[in-house]
């Protein structure tokens, strides 16, 4: 299975948002085949917690997980730091994501355990980056990125970073441990602040809790009381940044309200704070380590559903992470927003989460998806793209797309 990013256009910056609705995101998921996920067991090693998988089906037994983590950090020749990188990485079985720049690194990449965890340790060696935080999660069939990409690229995370002082740790929010934030969202969710439904002025708001992904990303797990983001792609957020009425932090005190942000791993957040901090924000924390950290040490408390993946997996449940700490996924299948874990079509209530590409490729919209709307749309988001010329055939089972290019290039 592959899943690929595919600009469509020149990068945007990250603070800007389009006047008209978007329907195509910049950063689309793609995906070429489906591999299903089942819950994996943590064991923990010498260095870092690797994943043991249940018979390493279809890897030869060998056990894969996915690694990820960022820093940013200055690094003065990244041209110099990426061959380095190169002559290290020739020789181990590594595909994904790692990308270099002035400001640091931001990797995600799956190999089996030893050759990820040989990258990662080697990594940590360097001083400048002997305190990364290296996340793992078990790949129980085999990579979850389709190659290896290992370069230099301008901005480290979507929508870009040069122009904002990310290698200025104060302008960040204060990362809280899962153990804390999770105290704060229970001592909130006590006080019923948590909501972010207005409930008057925002201005008397002691709490706001942001879910910093993309809408997506929600429909698939989130925190009890985070409101779906009202974007497919957090890139195109206004939220803090529009002076419109409805925006989520018109009329915030800007001093005296903590804002709580979320995200998958953590590097959103670090970005997106920064943009807010620098529009005076005072009170940000987020979650250290992101969603995948805490599901690790705290397990599903006051998270709902699954947690959504930016790699072949596509949604991993809570037990992935830690499966002593964990109620069934069936039973957590309950949240006070009636949009969540619902198809997008015909709002029918889903016990999976699969998520799926329009077929239209100029739409492209990931969104979740019942079995019958998938039959009754050919695979698409909607009955007008049910009409659009490119469309991609829905291939049997829950295989989806052939790989992009082959539609692109016209072989439909
Ligand atoms: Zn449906
Ligand atoms: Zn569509």
């Amino acid at each position: 299975m592959a899943i690929s990013f595919s600009p469509t256009s020149p990068l945007p910056r990250f603070s800007l948002a389009p006047s008209s609705p978007l329907r195509i995101s910049y950063f689309s998921v793609r995906i070429s085949c489906v591999a299903s996920i089942s819950n994996g067991l943590v064991l923990a090693s010498s260095s870092h917690s690797v994943h043991k998988g249940e018979g390493g089906e279809g890897n030869g037994g060998v056990e894969f997980s996915v690694v990820t983590f960022y820093k940013f950090v200055s690094i003065e020749d990244p041209d110099g730091e990426v061959a380095k990188h190169h002559a290290f990485l020739k020789g181990l079985d590594i595909h994904g994501r790692i990308y270099v720049n002035e400001q640091g690194i931001n990797a995600q990449y799956s190999g089996p355990n030893a050759d990820v965890l040989a990258y990662a340790d080697w990594l940590k060696d360097d001083p400048r980056f002997s305190d990364i935080f290296v996340q793992t999660s078990p790949a129980l069939y085999g990579h979850a990125f389709p190659r290896l990409k290992m370069r230099y690229k301008p901005s480290l995370f979507e929508g870009g970073t040069a122009h904002l002082p990310m290698l200025d740790s104060t302008m960040r929010a204060t990362p809280l441990t899962p153990a804390e934030w999770r105290n704060r969202l229970q001592i909130s969710s006590n006080i019923e602040e948590l909501s972010n439904k207005k409930t008057g002025s925002n201005h008397d708001r002691k709490l706001l809790l942001l879910d910093v992904r993309n809408g997506y990303e929600w429909d698939a797990g989130h925190f009890q009381g985070a409101e779906r983001p009202d974007v497919d792609s957090f890139r195109y957020t206004d939220v803090g940044l529009s002076i419109h009425e409805t925006d989520l932090l018109a009329g915030v005190d800007k001093e005296n309200t903590d804002i709580l942000m979320y995200c998958t791993g953590g590097i959103r957040c670090d970005v997106y704070s920064t943009i807010l901090r620098q529009r005076g924000f005072q009170k940000l924390f987020t979650l250290n380590g992101g969603i995948s950290h805490y599901l690790m040490t705290e397990g599903s408390a006051e998270w709902i559903g699954n947690l959504f993946v930016f790699d072949s997996r596509l949604s991993l449940s809570p037990s992935t992470y830690n499966s002593t700490l964990t109620t069934s996924v069936r039973s957590q299948i309950v949240s006070k927003d009636e949009r969540f874990a619902k198809c997008y079509i015909c709002a029918s209530q889903l016990l999976e989460f699969r998520h799926r590409n329009c077929a239209n490729l100029d739409c492209n919209k990931l969104f979740l998806s019942c079995g019958n709307c998938v039959e009754e749309f050919r695979g698409c988001c909607c009955s007008d793209c049910t009409q659009a010329h490119r469309l991609r055939p829905v291939l049997p089972g829950y295989k989806r797309y052939q790989k992009w290019h082959r539609y692109r290039d016209g072989n439909f």
